[in-house]
């Protein structure tokens, strides 16, 4: 419960309270918290990508199906799925990258710096 909180705000997959974001796209390198590091590994990020287009397929397909049957232009439908996508991108995009991490957190637990040190 208190990592899907943590994840509803967007919050370190290690701590749950870390930002991860500095700006609409912009990424703390660590948690400014725990100090632990987003990016684990090379290429870290290229799992959230396919997060990212399997929502962004799941929301706009049902809108470009419903435009097809309300038959509007193709200038219409063309504006309404780049306005979508263009509102959509940040929200997804952030949501792609939490998702991802706290799933990888999950699946293959790692400690903060902090545990670490301890231990
Ligand atoms: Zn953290």
């Amino acid at each position: 419960m208190k990592r899907l909180w943590a994840l509803l705000r967007q919050r370190c997959p290690v701590c749950l309270q870390g930002q991860v974001f500095t700006s609409l796209f912009g990424m703390h390198t660590h948690c400014p918290v725990c100090g632990v590091k987003y990016e684990r590994e090379t290429g870290y990020f290229l799992n959230s990508m396919f997060i990212g287009y399997a929502a962004g397929f799941l929301v706009l397909v049902p809108t470009a199906v419903l435009l097809y049957f309300l038959d509007v232009s193709i200038l219409v439908f063309s504006l309404i799925i780049i306005g979508e996508t263009l509102l959509l991108t940040p929200l997804i995009f952030r949501y792609a990258r939490i998702l991802w991490m706290h799933a990888d957190q999950v699946l293959d637990p790692r400690k903060s710096e902090e545990q670490e040190r301890i231990s």
